[in-house]
């Protein structure tokens, strides 16, 4: 199996070289890929996941020589709970985000799952422990089939169809040229963008990972796919820790707690209801919208996180 799965991989880095976008397709491809990029220290630990809370400690970053992005960033996602990260664009939500699997090490503070320091963990189990969702979502080279196993190889036919029922991509998989064994990219086979969609989350979910994180799409899909994609989405969310970048309005009021990020730095974080009382918060400031209309409200979201 792994034989067969090494050329796969690399026509995968290829599409993804060409497609541009690093940082997500990073994610995507580091998250699954068995190998990590630098070799583990002799002492480092197997991560052991209990709650699957993190904690982020004073957390401070630059990207090389360029000037600090983050600055003591301190903030718990509960275990099992929905973390939102909003703030503008260059706020530093993705760079929270590559933290975590360890794409870069932090420059000051620590990083903790359950009480370990991630920089001690050895990255193979990091990272199994994390599922990714990007806003875009990457098919590879292959079947429908090899796309939801890229998520766990060893994966067997029973459980892709089980994560792809879940993520409500069963039954269109099954109206397709040879059901789960079609091209993704045969000639005339034309997926949605919603499908699309589910069938990344479907690989996501078949990872089973404790944590997931979650980057929302910002450009909405039609209203019929748009419910199964938020539906199938719900099922990925379903029992895990979940740090989301949130583009939606009805995300972050539904999130049990929202971190508002203004220039690296936490500005304000509680639950909705805390945050939209608090006077000349930022997080309050763009729910005064809602008074003009939810549509606005969900324009100035956007605005506000750049999207
Ligand atoms: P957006 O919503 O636009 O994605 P964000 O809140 O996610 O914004 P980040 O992408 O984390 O913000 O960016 C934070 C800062 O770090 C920005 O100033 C950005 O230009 C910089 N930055 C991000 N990625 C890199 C990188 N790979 N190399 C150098 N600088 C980077």
């Amino acid at each position: 199996l792994l034989f067969a799965y090494e050329p796969a991989k690399r026509l995968a880095r290829l599409q993804i070289s060409l497609e541009g976008a690093m940082v997500n397709a990073r994610m995507i491809y580091e998250i699954l890929d068995e190998e990590p990029d630098q070799p583990d220290l002799s002492g480092d630990q197997v991560l052991e996941v209990k709650d699957a809370e993190i904690r982020f400690e004073d957390v401070s970053f630059s990207y090389g020589e360029a000037s600090p992005v983050l600055h003591n960033v301190s903030f718990v996602a509960e275990g099992g709970k929905m973390t939102a990260l909003v703030g503008p664009s260059g706020a530093g939500k993705s760079t929270i985000m590559s933290l975590l699997p360890r794409f870069y090490d932090p420059d000051g503070g620590r990083i903790l799952i359950d009480g370990q320091d991630v920089s001690k963990t050895t990255k193979d189990s990091l990272r199994h422990a994390i599922a990714y969702v990007s806003q875009q979502p990457y098919l590879f080279e292959g079947t429908i089939r090899d796309n939801i196993r890229y998520g766990r190889p060893e994966a067997t036919n029973e459980e892709i169809e089980e994560a792809a029922r879940l993520a409500y991509a069963h039954d269109f998989i099954l109206e397709q040229p040879h059901g789960y064994d079609t091209p993704v990219g045969e000639a005339g086979m034309s997926l949605s963008g919603g499908q699309r969609q589910r069938i990344s989350i479907a690989r996501a979910l078949i990872r089973n990972a404790p944590i997931l994180l979650l980057d929302e799409a910002t450009s909405a899909l039609d209203t019929e796919s748009e419910v199964l994609v938020q539906k199938a989405l719900e099922q990925a969310m379903s029992g895990r820790t979940v740090l989301v970048i949130a583009h939606r309005l009805s995300t972050v009021a539904h999130a049990d707690k929202i971190v508002v990020l203004l220039e690296g730095k936490v500005v304000e974080q509680g639950d909705h209801r805390s945050l939209s009382t608090m006077k000349d918060g930022l997080y309050a400031r763009f729910l005064k919208m809602q008074d003009v209309g939810k549509r606005h409200a969900e324009k100035e979201l956007q605005l506000l996180d750049g999207g």
